[in-house]
């Protein structure tokens, strides 16, 4: 009658469950929510997937303000980035970072703020210097910064601006809030920061795998928000947060007037 029983197994032990991990948004516990293999990536969009990695990557949710992380990379040093994402081979899972990009999100800057770019002092936060160079070459007041490795002298040398964009660069922070400091600290009193990342909202909800294709640790997306985690990030650092659609938002503290145009809806 026991035969159909399962047998217990020497040969196997049960592995440990995912440590607790407290939300750098909000500080309750998060849920581990799934684990992809590391080689999960962007163009699986496109159809291109690599050979399974065999590394175990878990994604943790915060059930109450939605912010979804990988906790492993927490613990990684600049050197472990630059080893096993942005290696020579991340161009083969993110092949518009060079150029495409840089120039749609200069061409993006251009028809929003090209009017006022007299007044703007911009900076490129994650840029490597193709989009603030497109914008230097038509007069603009550009700079770029890599924010690794981290050195807070050379962030503190690079002054202050007004404004501050930082396309694909969220979603790739291990710590959220040293990014909001970060920028924080290269705020001028009147400043707005234009960013793009892709929000959770709708898309990683409680008893779902993680099918997104935005959550790819192949090409370093650790940090994955919702819009009321950037809303609670934002006013644990002081300023406000607004969204132009799921891709495009923005923080700041003081609207410059220039920016302030972009964001009240037309006279009619
Ligand atoms: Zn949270």
């Amino acid at each position: 009658m026991t035969s159909h029983q399962p047998q217990a197994s020497h040969h196997i032990s049960a592995p440990a469950s995912p440590a607790a991990v407290a939300c750098p948004v909000c500080s309750i516990e998060t849920v581990p929510h799934d684990v992809v293999d590391f080689s999960k990536n962007c163009e699986e969009a496109r159809q291109r997937f690599l050979p399974l990695a065999g590394w175990p990557i878990y994604y943790h949710r915060c059930p109450d303000c939605g912010f979804v992380l990988a906790p492993e990379f927490r613990q990684w040093s600049d050197q472990d980035f630059q080893q096993h994402i942005y290696n020579e081979r991340y161009a083969e899972i993110d092949p518009d970072a060079l150029s495409k990009r840089p120039a749609a999100n200069a061409d993006l800057l251009r028809q929003l703020f090209g009017g006022s770019h007299k007044e703007i002092r911009h900076l490129d936060y994650g840029g490597h210097g193709a989009l603030s160079g497109a914008l230097a070459e038509q007069g603009w007041d550009s700079a770029a910064y890599q924010p690794v490795p981290h050195d807070p002298q050379r962030l503190a040398d690079l002054g202050k601006f007004n404004l501050i964009s930082a396309f694909e660069v969220f979603q790739r922070a291990p710590d959220v809030n040293q990014l909001m400091q970060n920028l924080a600290a290269l705020m001028e009193d009147e400043c707005m920061v234009l960013f793009s990342t892709l929000l959770t909202d709708g898309t990683v909800k409680p008893n779902t795998r993680l099918t997104w294709w935005y959550a790819a640790p192949r090409n370093g997306h650790v940090s994955l928000y919702s819009r009321q985690s950037l809303t609670l990030l934002a006013e644990q650092h002081h300023l406000q947060f607004g969204s132009f659609n799921n891709g495009l938002h923005c923080l700041f503290n003081q609207l410059p007037a220039w920016a302030a145009r972009l964001l009240t809806p037309k006279q009619t």
